[in-house]
């Protein structure tokens, strides 16, 4: 109704084509950030406590802005993924984070497994596999080091061409995450037929879980469901320790979160590996 206003209405197109414009920018500048290799990857640790200690990493990637310095994804993926960037800036990713690996191995840290975020256009890129593949080879690391992140929406498109593409990844090794699980509108039919290996439980319901009923609810359904099916179960997005001690009373396995460690540059990562002292 509030459309019908004239003010209103070139407001809109206004606003509209404003936006547009600076979608364009940000194609742009985004093109121009690849070329000048402006990418840079943080690795956040993963936790498992009953190993006592950090198991793996995921690669976020950022963009470090020559003027307006660290831009976290959040602010360019989704154009990314819209202008068709996210093929050669996926492509970044996957060789960087598996080199980095490769390095870490060599650097004589503990075994880890890097996880990867794939997005649906990347997802659907038949390349996808030899990509995969090559860069592991490249980095002389092992396949079940390396682990890729699907949000459910992602999985569920195409459900044939899923299924081959989940099948090839895993006899290769390479290990499948369910992302942001829970927000998302995975059936069950899903988690029945693909071969994923592990479930990660969105921040939303982690937050404050120790004193929500609804979290607890959801977050308890969810740890039975991920543990019947024979998945891993990682809590993301953990910040207070009183939320750690739920789930893993729950049976939570593994754990993510600003409690145990930001994100951080690849120089820093081997100092975010302590747990922390007394949980
Ligand atoms: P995500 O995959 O769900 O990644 C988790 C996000 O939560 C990250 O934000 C991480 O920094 C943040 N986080 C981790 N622990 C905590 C915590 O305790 N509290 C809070 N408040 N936040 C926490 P980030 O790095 O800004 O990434 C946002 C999203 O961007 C990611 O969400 C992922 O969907 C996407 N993304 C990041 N890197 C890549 C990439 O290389 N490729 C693709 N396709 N997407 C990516
Ligand atoms: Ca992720
Ligand atoms: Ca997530
Ligand atoms: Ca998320």
């Amino acid at each position: 109704a509030s459309l019908a206003n004239p003010a209103q209405v070139m407001l809109h197109s206004v606003n509209a084509r404003r936006q547009a414009i600076e979608q364009m920018q940000l194609e742009q500048d985004l093109r121009q950030a690849l070329a000048r290799s402006e990418f840079v990857l943080h690795y956040q640790p993963v936790f498992d406590l009953q190993a006592g200690r950090a198991i793996g990493a995921e690669a976020l990637v950022r963009w470090q802005h020559p003027e307006r310095g660290l831009v976290p994804p959040g602010a360019f993926i989704d154009t990314a993924e819209s202008s068709g960037l996210i093929g050669p800036l996926g492509l970044w990713v996957i060789r960087e984070a598996c080199r980095q690996l490769g390095e870490w191995n060599r650097a004589g840290l503990p075994h880890m497994r890097m996880a990867i975020n794939v997005s649906a256009r990347q997802f659907l890129d038949p390349q996808l596999g030899q990509h995969l593949r090559e860069a592991i080879a490249a980095a002389g690391i092992s396949p079940d080091q390396l682990e890729i992140e699907l949000t459910e929406t992602v999985a569920m498109v195409d459900h044939a061409h899923t299924h081959r593409v989940f099948s090839a990844l895993r006899s290769d090794g390479v290990g499948i995450a369910i992302d942001d699980f829970g927000t998302g509108y995975a059936s069950m039919s899903y988690l029945r037929k693909l071969p994923f290996d592990k479930l990660k439980i969105d921040r939303e319901f982690v937050t404050d879980v120790h004193r929500s009923r609804e979290g607890q609810a959801i977050c308890g359904a969810l740890i039975e469901l991920g543990k019947g099916l024979g998945l891993r179960v990682l809590a993301e997005g953990v910040e207070q320790k009183e939320e750690v001690r739920y789930l893993a009373q729950q049976g939570c396995d593994l754990f993510q979160g600003y409690y145990f460690a930001r994100p951080v540059a690849a120089a820093q990562f081997e100092h975010s590996l302590m747990l922390p002292p007394a949980l």
